[in-house]
């Protein structure tokens, strides 16, 4: 079934255009597409768009207020499916009264539940910090681990915030964090032609210079809050607007 959609799609004439759409090819970037043209992805493109973004966003960086990576580590674990304003009011209180793995490891979880309930989501994510904060106390010796695969034994913690920690917190490019931004703005700037974000990653690792990862990801993500929204992109004011065919366009 797979095999012989994916030889039709191959065939199909040039009907399908640069976007998001999960019909385009499956594969890595430089894999040609539905329309027989490979992904924008050639390294002069790259560099140009790295080059536009450094121009706009020279200084980005994570928006989660944190004293130190455990910190980084429960505010990333809360802004699922939150902004990170409300997780940086949160933390605001939650933090003062929780100072340490120790702290949260032998908190109540209705407590907690309690303090983080404005994030949504609170039981899961109550589970998922009492949890990470107990294992790292018992394995890990109170501190964060500094490894992907050490990071992702934690509860709760996937590729996603094992990128946030280890790039942001320790200045380690294990990889790109992909969120909802870096994936609507690689699919719009035709970086990757993926819709999931372990395959986007595997893309933008691909292409990027490993030293851009930590920076690239802070970079778009802030594009796509001030400009490359998700409902209504701000074509006109962005700097990337010639490098840029997106189907979503709106200039
Ligand atoms: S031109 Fe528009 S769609 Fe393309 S990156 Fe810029 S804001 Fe996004």
């Amino acid at each position: 079934m797979k095999k012989s959609k994916t030889g039709k799609i191959a065939r199909r004439p040039a009907k399908i255009s640069n976007s998001s759409s999960p019909a385009r090819s499956a594969k890595a970037p430089r894999v040609a597409a539905a329309n027989g043209k490979a992904a924008g992805t050639s390294p002069q493109r790259v560099r140009a768009i790295l080059q536009g973004l450094d121009e706009a966003y020279p200084s980005a960086t994570c928006a989660l207020e944190h004293q130190n990576p455990f910190q980084l580590l429960i505010s990333t674990i809360l802004s699922a499916q939150c902004t990170d304003e409300r997780v940086n009011q949160v933390a605001k209180t939650l933090f003062p009264k929780y100072p340490t793995p120790q702290d949260f490891a032998h908190a109540n979880p209705a407590e907690i539940e309690h303090e983080i309930r404005p994030t949504g989501f609170f039981r899961n994510k109550a589970k998922s910090i009492l949890g990470t904060s107990k294992k790292i106390v018992e394995e890990f010796r109170g501190e964060v681990p500094r490894t992907m695969d050490e990071l992702l034994t934690l509860p709760g913690v996937a590729r996603k915030t094992a990128n946030v920690v280890l790039g942001t917190a320790y200045g380690i490019a294990a990889g790109v964090v992909v969120d909802t931004h870096v994936t609507r703005l690689s699919n719009r700037l035709d970086l990757s032609r993926n819709t999931d974000p372990k395959k986007i990653e595997q893309d933008l690792m691909r292409i990027l210079p490993q030293d851009r990862w930590i920076l690239f990801s802070h970079q778009l993500i802030w594009h796509g809050r001030r400009v490359c929204q998700a409902r209504k992109p701000r074509c006109a004011e962005c700097n990337l607007e010639s490098l840029c065919y997106s189907k979503d366009k709106t200039v």
